[in-house]
């Protein structure tokens, strides 16, 4: 009878029915069937964080902002003093897809000159530390909590900190890595809202906003310090337990 409801069941089969039917006609025209394009677009919109049994937790993007529009937004900042000393901004650089972003302290010297993150000795460092890793710089994420360079290297202030911290915030958003690596007591403590030493934080995992952040120390630390390397390199290896699966996430 026109107009009567039918049963679920019967409604279900037909969908499964037609489903079934439309796949068929793509394979015999030798195209993709439209399931798997649309299984293909579902997957690149999630991120797998635990593929230790071999069962994959899929964790929805939360990639609602772009670097391109961060980087909009900061424009030729002026938010805080730094901005009148600065030769170049230094926004960050690598993959803004990664799933691994460093975060250091601020530029230096040579960050200045080339508005790139991370491009010293210190640097040199921190790019051997991720090549240990398995993995390149391009691979990752290099940025900083400050984007312009403090005179003389000095200290972060607390009101330059607020001032930046925000475009920081919207980086990590628009990434949406699964780990986050500190690098100093800076970035570790700013990211987490601490005044705990970094001796105590790093070597754990702590929560940042659902993304498992390891404090270690600064690249810049150990050049004076090689005898820390040891423990940079237990933290590190923990970050590459963490992305391979074997740490639960
Ligand atoms: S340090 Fe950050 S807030 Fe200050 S001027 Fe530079 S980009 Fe803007």
């Amino acid at each position: 009878m026109e107009g009567a409801k039918r049963n679920p069941a019967d409604e279900l089969l037909d969908l499964v029915r037609s489903l079934k039917s439309q796949i068929q006609s793509d394979i015999d025209a030798g195209k993709t069937p439209t399931y798997l394009h649309m299984k293909a677009e579902a997957a690149a919109d999630v991120k797998s964080t635990g593929e230790k049994s071999g069962v994959q937790i899929l964790k929805p993007s939360r990639r609602t902002l772009t670097l391109g529009d961060v980087k909009k937004e900061l424009g030729d900042c002026q938010r805080c003093p730094l901005g009148r000393l600065r030769t170049n901004i230094v926004f960050g650089e690598g993959n803004p897809k990664a799933e691994i972003v460093f975060v250091g302290e601020a530029p230096g010297g040579d960050e200045d000159i080339q508005g790139r993150p991370f491009v010293g000795r210190a640097g040199q460092l921190l790019t051997k530390i991720i090549e240990a890793m398995g993995l390149k710089r391009t691979d990752v994420y290099i940025c900083n909590i400050l984007k312009c360079r403090p005179p003389g290297n000095r200290n972060p202030r607390p009101e330059e900190i607020a001032a930046c911290e925000p475009i920081l915030v919207k980086q990590l958003e628009a990434i949406n890595p699964r780990v986050i690596c500190a690098l100093g007591t800076f970035a570790a403590r700013t990211l987490l809202k601490t005044d705990v030493p970094i001796t105590l934080l790093r070597g754990k995992f702590h929560a940042y906003h659902g993304i498992q952040l390891m404090p270690t120390y600064h690249p810049a630390y150990l050049l004076r310090n090689p005898g820390a390397k040891k423990q940079v390199w237990e933290d590190v290896q923990k970050i590459m337990k963490m992305l391979s699966g074997q740490i639960a996430q």
